[in-house]
């Protein structure tokens, strides 16, 4: 039997993010299902950083996050982690309360925040239909950045492997038993591996796999998200286009290597899975595509669709199950893992370790409570 200080159920931005934290304190073993890390959710988001989602205790994690995103460690990876990508918030009539209350809140947290007027908005995306019955105001985060996930996945599990871990793919752990204070992780071809403490960061599958070691359930909630890609404008250059969303959940697009990624930004309850676009809500995607901009959808280029997975209150959860000894969850990341994920990180560094909670986060007004797993029961 293998055994370690840790092992991190999960292979996606949170369990690697945690993993790479943790390695530096004890031995680690992340088990991932599949074939490859980040196959899931890590693996299917519009990889954007920004202020326009989620509470302020999720802006708080973005805030914290920046600096990792900005200056990563030495050797982390090749190439920056991200790139400068404003986010132009637009409203309807309809949404300007929304508009409104959503620049005060991200006011809060960034300074980076400006008015755009209507020739703005024309100038940054010349096909957004604006003026009377369309979009008619908006404000630009010029803090936005575009994130490499792909970077930051292998970033993680390079730092896991160079403290000593391992991150075993094709591992998908079966069942849990804990004996004499040491957790014995059965995967489904049998291996088995031993740590006194399970991190479980297994995604939409936290809850099933909080069932395996029998502790309550944080009522985690997967809501499938789908993506379609569409051909440019032709002659437009749109490589300088923002990450443009409505004030309220409608629409959002961002440029995508030459194309252009769009959502209807939908939430579809789901159970655990290998999530796939529906052909409605590609139609929808679609039809917001022509409902927001002067563009037609003749055809969508390629699609994909995700989970994103919410507890009750939207906030990311972590900290050791109070009825299950040795058991951490690292769960409920929703619309927000990769932006957040070296806050959370080093969060679950403190909890685990016992070291101080991170001095810049209290700061950012984001407690251990918010976070705790207690809070959900
Ligand atoms: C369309 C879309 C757009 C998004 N856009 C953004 C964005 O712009 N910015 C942002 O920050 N976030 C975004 N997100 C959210 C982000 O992708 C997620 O919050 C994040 O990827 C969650 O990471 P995770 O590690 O918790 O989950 P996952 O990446 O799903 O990882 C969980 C892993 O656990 C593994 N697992 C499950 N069961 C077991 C088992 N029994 N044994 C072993 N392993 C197991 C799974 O195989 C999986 O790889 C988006 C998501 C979607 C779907």
């Amino acid at each position: 039997m293998k055994t370690a200080d840790f092992i991190v159920i999960g292979g996606g931005i949170a369990g690697l993010s945690a993993a790479a934290r943790l390695a530096s304190h004890g031995k680690v073993l992340v088990c991932e299902a599949e074939q490859a890390a980040g196959y899931h959710s890590s693996g299917r988001s519009a990889t954007y950083y920004h202020f326009g989602i989620g509470n302020n205790a999720v802006r708080a994690m973005t805030s914290y996050s920046r600096a990792f995103f900005e200056t990563p460690p030495e050797g982390f990876c090749d190439q920056p982690l991200c790139r400068p990508t404003p986010a132009l918030f637009i409203a309807r009539e309809d949404m300007v309360d929304s508009l409104n209350a959503l620049e005060a809140e991200m006011r809060r947290f960034t300074d980076t925040i400006s008015r755009a007027t209507e020739a703005d908005m024309r100038a940054m995306i010349p096909v957004l239909k604006v003026g009377d019955g369309a979009v008619v105001a908006g404000v630009i985060d010029h803090g936005g950045r575009r994130l490499d996930a792909d970077g930051l996945l292998q970033g993680f599990a390079k730092q896991v492997k160079v403290q000593g871990g391992e991150v075993l793919t094709d591992h998908s752990v079966a069942a849990l038993t804990r004996l004499n204070g040491v957790w014995e992780v059965t995967t489904q071809r049998g291996e088995k591996l031993g740590a006194p403490i399970v991190i479980n960061a297994a995604g939409a599958w936290a809850d099933k796999i909080g069932a395996l070691a029998g502790a309550k359930p944080l009522g985690l909630q997967p809501k499938r998200r789908t993506v379609i890609l569409i051909d440019p404008p032709e002659g437009i250059d749109i490589a300088n286009w923002p990450f443009v969303k409505t004030a309220v959940d409608d629409f959002y697009m961002i440029p995508e290597s030459g194309r252009l990624l769009a959502s209807p930004v939908d939430e579809i309850e789901s159970e655990p899975t290998d999530a796939q676009p529906e052909d409605y809500d590609l139609a929808l995607a679609a039809w917001k595509v022509e409902e927001y901009t002067t563009l037609t959808v003749p055809r969508i280029g390629h699609r994909w669709a995700g989970l994103r997975s919410f507890v009750a209150d939207r906030v990311p959860t972590a900290g050791f199950a109070p009825d299950v000894e040795g058991f951490f969850w690292l769960a409920g990341q929703g619309g927000y893992g990769l932006q957040t994920a070296p806050a959370m990180a080093d969060i679950v560094a403190s909890l685990i370790t016992g070291t101080p909670w991170p001095h810049q986060l209290e700061a950012l007004g984001l407690t251990h409570n918010q976070v705790a797993p207690e809070r959900l029961f």
